[in-house]
């Protein structure tokens, strides 16, 4: 027999951009909440594997500069994000515009955050089981450092990104037949040039070179500087990994040695044959490589591709999209396809309610939406608004408010 924790109105599960809004949004709705990470900080995905950027926070355009797509917790949370990160918008090319932050910056908030609200955080917690009865979830199972406890719960949030309640719940998913290529985030420092273009052209020729003529892994040319949260005394690179992502047993583990074993014969290889590289350090290989989609959970509705290129709009939507379909296929440079400039399409609530089980919901890169809408509404901006919406829809279900009203209170409070 496990011991039982405690009863919570909202359980969250996964601490990442999604998670924390999700547990935010439960507490300010009066709702007692527990929120629930493997790891021993918050943020998933931004900090385990630095991103590097928020994007889907504001709207592609050429002529307005920081213009969010929605208000409220979005806006608060990046704006917070930005001065402690101390870091400057950038305007990309087609318009896009996105935030550098510092890693530090995104764990320090999330952990402020969590405390101001007083939610009741399980860290260094794997939830390993859960159960049900009829089409109600009752409770959930996690290995709390070195001890099993379990969690009652009235609504259930799966924030974990793999959509981990869809194994042990045995529940109905949307898989691809490929998924996304991940990429390994590293730094370096004590690097050496006079610019950071001619540094860039100087490693981009070495790597040529090597490919033609030394054996150098092939992988090279898909080494890029990070954007931004880079300066010139330590640098961020990004290495997508020509790997196939799938979920057999004990992939991640093959798939995190390759990674980093590639990451060390590209650096090697650069220290020995380039002379901006003779006195460089790696400073980190950060903690996971990234993986950009996973399984998702069924929902009520399925979002797809027409609706994100034609903009939809949509009266029950809980979140605005912004950035454009960016898929990364086994190609070294990710297909994009916009919609227009100045325009978003809107996420119906039905994408984060579960098809079968009465008290799930769901947000972040797990909702429910096929492989090309997914690969738009999985960057930060459009996790946090999803997160978001899922904590209040989780909550107000706990007191048997309609989903319409819960869906107008979202509105109001992104201020759409
Ligand atoms: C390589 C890469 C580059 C990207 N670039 C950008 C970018 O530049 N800008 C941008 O905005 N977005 C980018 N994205 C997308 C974005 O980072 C993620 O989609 C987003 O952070 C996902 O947030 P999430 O909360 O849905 O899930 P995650 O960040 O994956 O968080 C899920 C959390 O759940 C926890 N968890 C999982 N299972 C369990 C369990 N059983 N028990 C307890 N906890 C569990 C995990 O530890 C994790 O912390 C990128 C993604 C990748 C992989």
């Amino acid at each position: 027999m496990k011991e039982i924790f405690e009863t919570y109105d909202v359980v969250v599960i996964g601490g990442g951009a999604s998670g924390v809004a999700a547990a935010i949004a439960a507490v300010q709705n009066g709702a007692k909440t527990a929120l629930v990470e493997r790891s021993a900080y918050l943020g998933g995905k931004a900090t385990a594997a630095y991103v590097g950027t928020i994007c889907g926070a504001y709207l592609r355009s050429e002529n307005q500069l920081g213009r969010f797509v929605s208000g409220g917790f979005l806006k608060q949370f990046v704006s917070e994000l930005q001065i402690k990160s101390k870091t400057d918008l950038i305007k990309g090319k087609e318009g896009l515009q996105y935030l550098p932050y510092r890693k530090s910056a995104f764990k320090v908030l999330c952990d402020d955050l969590i405390r101001a609200n007083k939610i009741d955080l399980f860290l260094q917690s794997t939830v390993h089981s859960a159960s049900k009865k009829g089409s109600t979830i009752d409770n959930i199972e996690l290995l709390n450092y070195d001890k099993n406890i379990k969690l009652q719960g009235k609504s259930f949030i799966d924030c974990s990104g793999d959509a981990t309640l869809i194994d042990l719940l045995s529940l109905d998913l949307i898989s691809s037949d490929q998924y996304q290529t991940s990429t390994q985030v590293f730094s370096v420092s004590d690097l050496t040039a006079d610019n950071i273009e001619n540094f860039k052209l100087s490693m981009m020729k070495s790597l040529q070179k090597g490919m033609r003529e030394s054996g150098l892994t092939k992988a090279a040319k898909r080494l890029s500087i990070m954007p931004g949260a880079s300066d010139f005394n330590q640098l961020y690179f990004k290495l997508s990994i020509p790997f196939e992502v799938t979920f057999e047993t004990n992939r991640m583990t093959e798939l995190n040695l390759y990674a980093r074993s590639l990451v060390m014969e590209i650096f090697d290889f650069l220290k020995k044959g380039n002379k901006n590289f003779e006195n460089a350090r790696i400073v980190q290989i950060e903690d996971q490589v990234g993986i950009r989609t996973g399984r998702r959970h069924l929902g009520k509705k399925i979002l797809n591709k027409r609706e994100v290129l034609a903009s939809i709009k949509d009266p029950t939507s809980i979140a605005r999209g912004s950035w454009p379909i960016e898929y990364w296929s086994m190609d070294s440079k990710p297909k994009m396809e916009y919609f227009s400039l100045d325009d978003f399409y809107d996420i119906p609530a039905a994408c984060l309610c579960s098809d079968s089980i009465d008290n799930l919901y769901f947000a972040g890169r797990n909702i429910s939406a096929d492989d090309e809408a997914i690969a738009s509404a999985r960057v930060i901006g459009t996790c946090l608004q999803t997160g978001f919406a899922a904590g209040i829809l989780a909550s107000d279900k706990v007191n048997g408010i309609e989903a319409l009203e819960s869906i107008k209170k979202v509105q109001n409070k992104l201020e759409f």
